[in-house]
């Protein structure tokens, strides 16, 4: 019989009540490995209630004793890691050392958020005017919520729960419904961690759990991330419900590789960034574009190499390179793009299409798939395809190069690779993008800085992680504050100034 997954509501496993549920696969066989509930409006509205009563006493909790459960959190995820690994891998489709890495890119933003004290700390100016002193202070929403995408079911949940629960807040994540399993099991750990019922709650579900969240007064934050249509639609929705709202979205993230630079670094960073994770990372490179003939020629010739020489497997196993992708419906929408580029005119350099993995006949596989003489009218060009693609499009010269990395819709990350340190520091100035690397492929920036995507990959403003985390998920309050000793006799009837 399949496993039922259930919601984490008050600080408890609570089965759906909706009727409704979704398949959750093991992508590595293609077999149904459980059934997720998918929520209804009066679930949605049970665990907001929960979570309002919860977050009074812990938004009052001073924010050093906030921390000390995060740190215990930490303890205990690594205690765990192993478990929580394979879990992730085994929805997900990405190796185990790469959910490893899933995991601890999210721990580290709980690290980060151990600072709240420092973090949530006020400003104060003594004596601004005749007695006064003014000074401000960071508060807590109340009730916030993460809605997250399937390809980083560790990290996402835990970038935005972190900095949101340090600050005081009562979170409710509502995570992919491909792979809830892992938030599931990080809403048992933060219970264990000493965290108050109530205060982490998980519901799962599709749109009809989004929309009750994104309705509901009580519910002050939205942070999402997911695809750009998605994220546009959340944005808007939250923003007429008066929420503030920040929306991450998808990318096309393009690596301008210069004439100058060790061309077999650069294969081993297109490799990695390119086929990672079976390109299903919204910071993958998916465009190479080599500046000058020469270059391009170059590097077609030693990415087609090394292509050849991927291994696709399940996700639990050691030698493999990268896993299956998250869906059959995944598989089909990428196999439509390659041939749409194939008919639209790029030369096809690597076939992964119809790729068969013994013992797993049934996996969601796709392999490695390579694209010279990509143009920027094309559709697998303009669009993300979000699978183990890469294509190379060829530019002349660096204006060229650059301009079509600014001119792209999306504007997620791009790395350059040179030896010029002209280049790149011109590069880093005007490209018209979020985050850039220079000479390095997956420029995902550090908890204590912040990321976000521009143009069409985030909408609203503050970035995740970093200080940025803080201040979307608190209110400032300003006091303004005089004592009798200083109040001069009468009323005045004009606006207060420095005069
Ligand atoms: P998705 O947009 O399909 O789903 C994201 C979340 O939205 C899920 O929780 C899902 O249940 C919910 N959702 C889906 N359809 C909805 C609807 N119609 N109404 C309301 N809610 C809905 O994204 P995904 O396939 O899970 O994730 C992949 C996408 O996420 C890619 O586009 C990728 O680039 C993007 N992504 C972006 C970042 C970033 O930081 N910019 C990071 C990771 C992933």
């Amino acid at each position: 019989m399949t496993r039922e997954l259930t919601h984490f509501i008050n600080g408890e496993h609570v089965a759906g009540t909706s009727g409704r549920f979704s398949d959750v696969f093991d992508p590595s066989t293609g077999m149904v490995q459980a059934r997720v509930p998918l929520a209804s409006t009066d679930e949605v509205s049970a665990a907001i209630a929960a979570a309002e009563v919860a977050q009074v006493s812990w938004g009052e909790t001073n924010p050093q004793k906030r921390a000390r459960v995060l740190q215990k959190f930490i303890e205990l995820v690594a205690r765990d890691n192993e478990e929580l690994a394979r879990l992730l891998s085994s929805e997900h489709g990405k190796t185990v050392d790469d959910a490893k890495g899933d995991i601890q890119r999210g721990i580290e933003v709980i690290e980060f958020s151990l600072g709240a004290p420092h973090l949530l700390k006020g400003e104060y100016s003594w004596n601004a005017g005749g007695g006064i002193d003014v000074y401000s202070m960071r508060q807590p929403l109340g009730v916030v919520t993460g809605i997250t995408p399937f390809n980083f079911p560790a990290m996402i949940p835990l970038w935005k729960a972190g900095p949101a629960l340090a600050a005081g807040n009562a979170f409710i994540l509502k995570p992919s419904e491909r792979d809830p399993s892992v938030p599931l099991r990080l809403a048992e750990l933060f219970l264990e961690a000493g965290l108050p019922a109530g205060v982490f709650s998980v519901v799962n579900g599709d749109k009809q759990a989004v929309d009750a969240l994104l309705t509901d007064d009580r519910i002050k934050a939205v942070g999402f991330v997911g695809s750009t249509p998605i994220a546009q639609y959340i944005y808007e929705t939250a923003a007429i419900h008066g929420k503030r709202a920040q929306c991450f979205g998808g990318a096309k993230n393009h690596m301008i590789v210069m004439p100058d630079a060790d061309l077999d670094q650069v294969a081993d960073a297109l490799i990695g960034a390119g086929y990672g994770s079976a390109g299903e990372r919204c910071m993958a490179i998916s465009v190479a574009v080599p500046v000058g003939a020469e270059t391009a020629d170059a590097l077609s010739a030693k990415l087609a190499e090394r292509v050849a020489e991927l291994r696709v497997g399940p996700a639990l196993a050691d030698d493999v390179d990268y896993g299956p992708l998250v869906s059959a419906e995944a598989v089909a929408r990428v196999n439509g793009y390659i041939q749409q580029a194939v008919d639209e005119g790029a030369t096809l350099l690597a076939d992964g299409r119809g790729i068969v993995v013994p013992g797993f006949e049934n996996g969601f596989y796709l392999g490695p798939t390579l694209f010279d003489n990509v143009t920027t009218d094309m559709t697998i060009y303009k669009e993300e395809v979000f699978g183990p693609v890469l294509i190379i499009a060829r530019a002349d010269d660096y204006e060229q190069a650059l301009a079509m990395a600014s001119d792209h819709e999306f504007g997620n990350g791009v790395a350059i690779f040179t030896r010029d340190g002209d280049a790149a520091r011109d590069f880093s100035a005007r490209v018209n993008v979020g985050m850039v690397g220079v000479n390095v492929p997956i420029p995902v920036p550090i908890a204590y800085h912040t990321f976000g995507g521009w143009k069409k990959s985030g909408f609203g403003d503050l970035n995740q992680h970093g200080p940025d985390a803080f201040r979307f998920y608190t209110k400032t309050k300003t006091v303004t504050s005089r004592w009798p000793s200083g109040i001069k006799e009468g009323a005045s009837f004009v606006i207060p100034t420095m005069h």
